[in-house]
């Protein structure tokens, strides 16, 4: 398997590179409007604990919506199933950044990956402390999950978002309307826009996806699964189906260009190419994975 994994990423390697319809940068967050669409790395960690990369693999990014798996981890951890009162565990199907359905629901959001959700689990995750007691934490954990202390927040990608995360501020305070935010808008989204802010390579992010493949023990594996179950279902926004039908593996996106995806039991996965598709999901990235799982048969679907 190891030899064969060397060869399926020189494969994709050299088929990526060859590309040159690279999708589009994230422009609305003005600090990821100037990363070069020319990058790509591709990380893998097996079952038998080795790691296979190519590319930018120590190149590091913002992970942006992926560490929204994080987060997810912490705040089920610290209310375990009461989250789901507040926050539900649908496809929404539409872009992650929509404001449509909240009115219509509630103010009970689809799903906690969708940014409306992902703020709701922030709010939770944060219960009584300041943003700063959250932020170490999650750093803790991804760290640990990495095996890796040099894991940072981008504190200039966090204030990029803050000057210029106007939808956000608009879901967080109609949240608040609604009943279902507990602290005050601003400080959600400073945790939540620093969050987002974490930088990790490829290198990083598949080692911290172990616990999600069961390589690893960091939370209860009944939890796993439900993550796991949720990246499937809602990790990709309104391409979550298509990402399904095309590569068939949980997997999480990031507006940075990031994926991190799970063949549970097989494999942990990273991916990164800025440039995204009109869904908002990494291009290359994307496609990569699906070279990948037709490759190695990994879709968990068979
Ligand atoms: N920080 C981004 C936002 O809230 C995350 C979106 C994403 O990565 O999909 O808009």
């Amino acid at each position: 398997m190891t030899a064969d994994i060397a060869q399926h990423l020189a494969a994709i390697q050299a088929e990526m590179a060859a590309r040159t319809d690279r999708g589009q940068v994230a422009d609305y967050i003005p600090q990821l409007a100037a990363v070069d669409t020319a990058q790509f790395g591709l990380s893998v960690v097996l079952a038998d604990g080795t790691q296979h990369s190519t590319g930018d693999s120590a190149v590091p990014f913002s992970i942006q919506s992926i560490s929204k798996v994080f987060g997810l981890a912490i705040a089920l951890g610290r209310l375990g199933d009461q989250l789901w009162t507040r926050v539900r565990r649908e496809p929404s199907g539409l872009a992650f950044n929509s404001i449509l359905q909240l009115e219509s629901e509630d103010g009970i959001p689809r799903n906690p990956f969708i940014n409306a959700g992902a703020i709701v689990t922030t709010d939770a995750a944060l219960a009584r402390r300041a943003p700063r007691e959250y932020l170490a934490e999650l750093l803790t954990f991804v760290r640990t999950a990495a095996g890796d202390e040099d894991i940072h927040i981008d504190r200039a990608v966090a204030k990029s978002e803050t000057e210029t995360g106007h939808r956000n501020f608009a879901l967080a305070h109609f949240l608040k309307a609604e009943g279902n935010l507990t602290n005050a808008p601003e400080l959600v989204l400073g945790a939540y826009f620093h969050q987002c802010a974490i930088a990790m390579t490829v290198d990083q992010l598949a080692r911290a996806g172990r616990f999600l493949a069961g390589f690893q023990r960091l939370i209860a594996p009944e939890r796993t699964r439900r993550i796991n179950a949720l990246m499937l279902t809602c990790g990709h926004y309104d391409g979550s189906g298509e990402f399904a039908f095309r590569v068939g593996l949980p997997g999480k996106s990031g507006v940075g260009g990031g994926i991190l995806a799970i063949a549970p039991g097989r494999a942990s996965i990273a991916v990164w190419s800025p440039g995204l598709n009109a869904q908002g999901n990494s291009q290359l990235g994307t496609e990569a994975l699906e070279m990948l799982a037709r490759r190695t048969g990994w879709s968990i679907f068979g």
